[in-house]
């Protein structure tokens, strides 16, 4: 038993509150619940999340479990309590995922380890053909800093610019000041790099494995999240070495649609909004624009948690009665209240007037920070943080 609180050095807190992260489960499934659609009988029923303990990936499992009644295979990297120090974050919310969906009758197999090795794909297939036979959907919401090949190699992902240098502002999480930042161009190597770790190639060889073995239903689909986001913040995002690893996703859904086609299923790309998650919080300049983004999206009454976006996903999209909202490329577009004329209008506008002085009058940046506290279990107003609480917490791992 400990008293917990957050300890934060830049863009990273190093604790996590295992009652604020439980009590953040606990929220997403009742957005769920309170937004159940009569057609969830003909949703996913036996779901593979890869990526399954943070994020859109954690929301994709809590959608798939408490709206459309889905047993649920969960992949993710997480650190357990070691040495005094708490878990991570994602370790807390699976364990509370955990319990709740057990408690709800639902099977839950999760797997911690490195999704990109052949150990960890053979692993969880030996675990999808044992327990559910097959899967109706993989969900595939990887984020990672980094890859190790098959010859032991590992290639780390970066987040930088291509061709020209990238001068932008980032905000001190603690201080709340505004720093200069600048980031030379991305060598060549850095890009391939970053597409090896951010590209489709993984994806591909998750839906093939379980393709080889038989363990993909009739049917069966599988989706990946992509981002787009605002014109300023295309030299570090979309135009920048992530892109290229995005644009690389384009690629493999092509692929991954002939794979599909035989079992009758399908393969999508979806662009989500943006939002601070663990991975996000670590792109260069994100904090300025996704600030000025929560301003504007939560005056216009139009903001969206990562449990919004996937339970929209889910309803409207995935397995609701309408047609589905894709771009020219085909892509499930899922950003579209994040790119409202209005919306990127404010963005754009004061985008290079956020100083010190307007801070918190023109941006939402206590949003941000309080989202930012929210994702390691900080901040709510319901949990007494004075209060020592057992972080030695076990999940049960396959
Ligand atoms: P996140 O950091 O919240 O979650 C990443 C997940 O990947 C975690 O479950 C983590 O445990 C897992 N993971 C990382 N490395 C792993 C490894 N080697 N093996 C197994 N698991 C591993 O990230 P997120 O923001 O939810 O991103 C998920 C996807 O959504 C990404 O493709 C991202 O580009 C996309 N997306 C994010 C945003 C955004 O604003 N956050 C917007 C649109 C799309």
């Amino acid at each position: 038993m400990n008293i917990i609180k957050p300890r934060i050095r830049g863009f990273l807190c190093t604790t996590a509150h295992p009652k604020g992260c439980a009590l953040d489960v606990q929220q997403q499934i009742r957005h769920v619940v309170e937004n159940l659609v009569p057609t969830a009988q003909k949703g996913p029923k036996k779901v593979l999340v890869i990526g399954a303990s943070g994020g859109y990936g954690l929301a994709s499992r809590i959608t798939a479990a408490f709206g459309y009644g889905a047993d649920t295979v969960g992949v993710f990297f997480e650190r357990s309590s070691v040495k005094g120090r708490t878990a991570s974050p994602g370790w807390y919310k699976t364990a509370a995922f955990t319990d709740q969906a057990k408690q709800a009758g639902r099977y839950v197999a999760n797997v911690n380890g490195d999704a990109f090795s052949d150990e960890i794909k053979q692993k969880t297939c030996d675990i999808i053909e044992r327990d559910l036979e097959q899967v109706d959907l993989v969900v595939y919401s990887l984020a990672a800093p980094a890859r190790q090949l098959p010859d032991g190699k590992t290639v780390r992902s970066t987040l930088k610019p291509i061709g020209k240098p990238f001068t932008g502002m980032t905000i001190d999480f603690n201080s709340g000041e505004l720093r200069q930042l600048s980031l030379e161009s991305a060598t060549d190597e850095e890009v391939q790099d970053t597409v090896k770790v951010m590209g489709g190639e993984d994806w591909e060889l998750w839906i093939k494995a379980l393709a080889a073995r038989h363990l993909l239903a009739p049917g069966c689909g599988t989706i990946n999240y992509t981002y787009l986001g605002s014109e300023v913040t295309w030299p570090i995002y979309y135009h920048g070495t992530i892109g290229k690893a995005k644009e690389d996703l384009g690629r493999a859904v092509g692929v991954l649609r002939g794979v599909m086609a035989t079992v009758g299923g399908y393969a999508h790309l979806v662009v989500m909004k943006g939002l601070l998650t663990q991975a996000a919080s670590a792109i260069p300049g994100m904090s300025v624009y996704l600030s000025l983004l929560f301003k504007a999206m939560k005056s216009a009454g139009t903001h969206e948690g990562c449990i919004e976006q996937t339970t929209r996903l889910f309803n409207t999209q995935l397995f609701g009665d309408g047609e589905l909202r894709v771009d020219t490329e085909e892509r499930i577009r899922m950003d579209e209240l994040e790119l409202a004329a209005e919306i990127q209008e404010y963005v754009k506008k004061n985008w290079s007037k956020v100083g010190a002085s307007n801070l918190f009058e023109l941006t939402d940046f206590e949003g941000y920070r309080q989202a930012f506290l929210e994702m390691h279990g900080f901040g709510f107003a319901d949990i007494d943080y004075d209060e020592e609480v057992e972080f030695l917490i076990d999940i049960p791992l396959a």
